[in-house]
Order: C-alpha cells, then sequence, then structure tokens
C-alpha cells in the first residue's frame, strides 16, 4: 500500500459538491481509502485570470494502484463528476491532481511526480501542509514551509471552510 496526497479543485458550478462527489466516487471504486481531509480554501485563479475563483484542497489516501494506474482513475472520476474539457488552466467543475506518491519522484510524457508545479502553487502548498505539516518533497528535500511564502505572493489562499466539507462517506 502507498501513501499518497492528492490536490483537489473546482471553479464551477456548486464547487463543494464537485469535490465530495469526486471524494465519494473514488471511495466507490474500492482502490482508495481517505486517510485524511484538508480544509477548503478559497483561492485565486493562476495562469488565466479571467475566471471564476478556486475551490482547492488535498487529501491523503493510500492505494495499491501504481501512480499510472491512479492517474488513470482520477482522469476517470473527473468525467464521471462531469468534467468538460477546454483550455488548459481554464474553469474546471473538478481536477484531480496526484502530488505526492510515497517518496517516489516520476517523470513521463503522462506524469510527473512530484506534481511539477507543487513547489510555486500555494492553493496545493498550503492545504497539504495542513494535512502533513513535517513533509519535505522527494527531490530536492524542501519543506513545505520553506516553500510557501514565495507561492503566496503569486497568489492568495484564502480559508473558506474546516474538514467538516467532507464527511467521509457522506
Ligand atoms: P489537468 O488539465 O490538470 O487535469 O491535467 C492535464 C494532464 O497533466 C493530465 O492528463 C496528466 O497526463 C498530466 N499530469 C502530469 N503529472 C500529473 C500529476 N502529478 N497529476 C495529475 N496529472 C498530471
Amino acid at each position: 500500500m502507498s501513501v499518497v496526497y492528492l490536490g483537489l479543485g473546482s471553479n464551477l458550478g456548486d464547487r463543494v459538491s464537485y469535490l465530495r462527489a469526486a471524494l465519494d466516487l473514488l471511495i466507490a471504486s474500492g482502490e482508495v481509502a481517505i486517510r485524511a481531509v484538508s480544509s477548503l480554501y478559497e483561492t485565486a485563479p493562476m495562469h488565466i485570470a479571467d475566471q471564476p475563483a478556486f475551490l482547492n484542497g488535498a487529501v491523503e489516501v493510500q492505494t495499491g494502484l501504481s501512480p499510472l494506474a491512479l492517474l488513470h482513475l482520477l482522469k476517470e472520476t473527473e468525467q464521471a463528476v462531469g468534467r468538460v474539457q477546454r483550455v488548459r488552466y481554464g474553469p474546471r467543475e473538478v481536477d484531480l491532481d496526484i502530488l505526492l506518491y510515497d517518496d517516489i519522484t516520476v517523470r513521463n510524457h503522462e506524469l510527473t511526480i512530484p506534481h511539477p508545479r507543487l513547489a510555486e502553487r500555494a492553493f496545493a502548498l498550503v492545504p497539504l501542509k495542513e494535512i502533513a505539516p513535517g513533509l519535505l518533497l522527494p527531490g530536492t528535500g524542501a519543506s513545505l514551509a520553506s516553500l510557501i511564502p514565495a507561492a503566496l505572493a503569486l497568489g492568495s489562499v484564502d480559508l473558506v471552510q474546516g474538514p467538516e466539507w467532507y464527511g467521509v462517506g457522506s
């Protein structure tokens, strides 16, 4: 079994409902157990400014799936929840990313772990630090705390709801 941190995001429609539905489906797959859920944070969009604000969070999960099999389950789950393909970095009903998978590094055409933009994304670092405060990034050994100040200069992150937004299996 591996311990994996997933990033969650949504900036369309009923954002919390999309995030809840995604976690419900991951649990229902039988392949993923949720061990910790972060608070939800409202964050300014990066890359394309002219779109609604995001809700972001992170979860710690346990899985027997390989990194690539997990990525495919996340993509299927995004589709099942109702994600419509649009422009890169544009609005989305739900976005599920693999932030970290154990302490491994992966780099191929389909998958990069740690997530390639994790170190610069406060919207991923802040919820991740909430559920895994002592974690060090594989590869560089950087602590989450050391990366957050520079990342916050690129994009704001405002706490909107504590981890009770997701009652496991609710
Ligand atoms: P997105 O538009 O954010 O849903 O992701 C676009 C593509 O990024 C995916 O189809 C993946 O092939 C690729 N990708 C590379 N590394 C990762 C990762 N760590 N987590 C999720 N997607 C990734």
